[in-house]
């Protein structure tokens, strides 16, 4: 029997992944159910007709002309709109790739969670947001939640068998990003261009500039304490520029166990579409010998403010990694839109912080509330910084 997919999020770095590693897969393995994009309607309507899933939606409701040009009488239901996102996420599916960038992948998210099976999870969002809903949800529709992000699914794998007790500490590792050996007053003059360009991994925009701040590291220090039985104080985080090791635990009894791998998605990817079994995947693999040397560093607080401003919404609790994530995300935007410099976002994160009260959010359309009114606060703490400089 063919195992039923569908991908939220099917256009960027972690969906195409994901559709590349099941058009490898022998024939017959799977079957898409539904593809969902946000506004790439090229590269979906060319994902469609290779996999001809039952379900196709566009996010965008101004792409809905496009996706009914491009895919109109192939027999393919299509959608557009958040509610064909959802709708998408509602459908049966044995397994399903949650990879929508941002808080914008929170619903369709608890969609899919809702009604069972497996979900892959790479939006750290979610998490970082509504923790609780989403475990909450998680619980009360029988599905299993399995980390995509490759820190997390390090570690998910190194716990494997492993009594909560005998663990220690956790760790995740972080390149450092391309400016990890910046002076502040280079980074102050970084573009959207050199942020990007990330030394390792491939990946998204937004992702790239959170890696480039380790804002990715401090979201990924808040989903690690969501989903992992270790109390915050006892997660860490080490700087690897060479990205072999991607997480670590530590056992009451010295013992470390990491997970190591070149730094390719595919292969956290794989692990979750084939988990509790391995599928093989055609990645490069680590050459020890060649690489010689792993080195790992402590973060320096001071050029990078983002993973102490995450801890510390982490320790505050309540809303306050929501607004953690939604001022960040409105800083990131207007950075890439040369709008604010690099050392701009991590000091609008931290001003919204600090303006706002973060009460504890509880439902949907709290936290979603709670979302809005800290991205209005950011855009006014962004539209200050721009008058400053
Ligand atoms: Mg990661």
């Amino acid at each position: 029997m063919a195992r039923s997919v569908t991908v939220l999020g099917a256009t960027g770095s972690v969906g195409r992944s994901t559709l590349a590693l099941i058009e490898a897969a022998p024939p017959g393995a799977f079957a898409v159910e539904a593809l969902v994009a946000n506004r790439d309607v090229a590269t979906l309507a060319a994902q469609a007709q290779l996999f001809a899933p039952r379900f196709v939606a566009v996010a965008d409701p101004s792409c809905w002309g496009a996706l009914k040009a491009a895919l109109g009488g192939s027999g393919i239901t299509l959608a557009a709109g958040p509610e064909a996102v959802e709708e998408a996420a509602s459908r049966r599916a044995d397994w399903t790739m949650a990879a929508i960038v941002g808080a914008a992948g929170l619903r369709s998210t608890l969609a899919a969670l809702a009604r069972g099976g497996t979900l892959a999870l790479a939006n750290k969002e979610s998490l970082v947001c509504a923790a609780e809903l989403v475990l909450a949800v998680a619980a009360a529709g029988g599905a299993t939640l399995l980390p995509v992000d490759s820190e997390h699914n390090a570690i998910f794998q190194a716990l494997q068998g492993a009594d909560p007790k005998g663990v220690e500490r956790i760790v995740l590792t972080a390149s450092g990003g391309p400016f990890r050996t910046w002076e502040p007053e280079r980074m102050a003059r970084a573009t959207p261009e050199e942020a990007v360009r990330h030394p390792v991994w491939s990946m998204g925009a937004k992702i790239s500039v959170d890696s480039a701040t380790m804002m990715n590291k401090g979201l990924e220090l808040i989903e690690a304490a969501r989903l992992f039985p270790v109390p915050h104080d006892r997660i860490d985080v080490l700087v690897h520029p060479q990205s072999a090791v991607h997480g670590l635990v530590q056992y009451v009894d010295g013992s470390i166990l990491a997970q190591l791998g070149t730094p390719d998605m595919r292969t956290p990817i794989a692990h979750a579409l084939a988990w509790p079994e391995r599928i093989a995947v055609a990645t490069p693999r680590l050459d020890l010998a060649a690489l010689a040397r792993l080195e790992f560093f402590a973060p320096d607080p001071e050029r990078f403010p983002a993973l102490r401003l995450a801890r510390e919404a982490l320790q505050a609790g309540g809303g306050a990694p929501t607004i953690l994530n939604a001022a960040n995300e409105v800083a990131v935007a207007r950075f890439l839109e040369r709008r604010l410099g690099f050392l701009d976002i991590a000091a609008v994160v931290e001003a919204t912080l600090v303006g706002l009260v973060a009460p504890r959010a509880e439902g949907l359309e709290a936290i979603l509330a709670l979302d809005a009114a800290a991205r209005e606060a950011a855009r006014l703490q962004a539209d200050r910084r721009a008058l400053v400089n």
